[in-house]
Order: C-alpha cells, then structure tokens, then sequence
C-alpha cells in the first residue's frame, strides 16, 4: 500500500506572527478558559476571537485584491484550490523570476494548473529582512502563467511582487489564485502533489487565510 503523506505548508498564527510592514499584528482574545475559576453553577468553556489582516500568515489573494470586480475571496473557484499542482525550484541568486526560468516547465503547468514557486525564501520567516528583500515575480513571467492556463500561484513569499505590482495586477487580472506566504516547501520531495488551499468564505472581500496542505505519495 503506498502511503499519502500530509505536508502543512501553514504558518501558525498567533500574537507574534510577523506581519506586513505597517498592518496591525495579530490579536486574539480569549473571551473565556476552562482555566478560569469557575463560579457556582457556571461552566466554563474554551472561546476565544481574532483580530487579523487577511493578509497574515498563509494566506490567498481574491482577484477583488487589486481588481474591483474581480471576484471576491468568497467568489473564488473551489476547484482550483484542491487537486494535482507543480512544484518548481527555483535557484537562490535569482531576485526577479522572468519568463526564461519558467519556459521549460511550460507543458507541466499546462496540465497541473496549479503551481508552486519554492525560492526557498520561507527558510527567512521571521528575519528582519523577510518582508523587504524577497525575490519577486514578473509582470512577463505572470502573463506566461496566465497564458499557460494557470489558476492558483503558490509563493513561499510574503508578496509575488512590489508596487507598481505588475505580477498582482497580471495574475489576478486573469482570474488566477495568489496563495503567499508558504511554508514548509523544503519538505516536499515531489514535483507533482497534490494541493489543498481553501480560504474562508468571508463575503465581499479581498482575502483570506488558508491552511496550505500538500499531499504527496499515493
Ligand atoms: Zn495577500
């Protein structure tokens, strides 16, 4: 029997998950514990809430993120969110991802329809420079994405790009899925997995955050 293997390519989330420069940091409020002294006939229970960009953390981009009417994250296709996805290396001198880099791969993604750049830039989750110095994706490579038939883009970055954002406004021009922000990428031994990366259905809005899971063997 060959055995499925669960991969988390999830940050946890928490009141030291570094965020976006500028965005608050996360909040969750514990509105009561089992850990409370309890009153006389009242039981106390685990509750707690969360205050969060939903940009922290793992988290998927709607196409509403830079387009306004684009659709909203819980607009976004199911199916392009959970089935076979590519997993493409890319070297670590490379600071701008163009078109030459991802051509040879380009009859892959035209079958797997979903793709994962590992620039092994998740190994700096938590440095100072996590935010500011990643490598970022072209406005050219993004169109060849598009053109590919690509619908989710998954980055183990905090962002495919930077103002003006010419990848942002390429990929989610074209219907595609933005999931930044992945982890754990170094433990996929795979070019073809399978992926998992389903946002909350939060109304009208821009994005969520996502338990990224690949699941690979079998
Ligand atoms: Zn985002």
């Amino acid at each position: 029997m060959t055995v499925r293997r669960m991969i988390d390519l999830s940050h946890t989330v928490s009141a030291e998950t570094p965020v976006f420069p500028g965005d608050a940091a996360v909040e969750i409020l514990v509105t009561d514990a089992t850990s409370r002294a309890s009153v006389a006939g009242e039981r106390h229970m685990n509750c707690s809430r969360l205050n969060t960009s939903l940009h922290t953390g793992t988290h998927m981009d709607a196409p509403f993120h830079f387009i306004h009417d684009g659709a909203s994250i819980d607009r976004v296709d199911l199916t392009h969110c959970i089935g076979p996805s590519l997993m493409i290396p890319i070297p670590p001198d490379v600071h701008e991802i163009d078109v030459p880099i991802l051509a040879p791969w380009q009859n892959k993604l035209r079958v797997a329809h979903r793709v994962i750049l590992n620039t092994g830039w998740h190994r700096r989750w938590g440095e100072p420079d996590y935010f500011t110095a990643h490598p970022v994706i072209s406005g050219d490579a993004a169109r060849f994405l598009v053109d590919q038939g690509v619908r989710l883009l998954g980055v183990d970055t905090p962002s495919v790009d930077r103002d003006p954002y010419d990848a942002h406004l390429a990929l989610l021009g074209g219907g595609l899925l933005i999931v930044e922000n992945l982890a754990n990428l170094d433990q996929i031994h795979a070019e073809l997995f399978d992926l998992v990366a389903t946002p909350l259905r939060i109304l009208g809005r821009d994005g969520s955050p996502v338990r990224a899971v690949a699941i690979v063997g079998g």
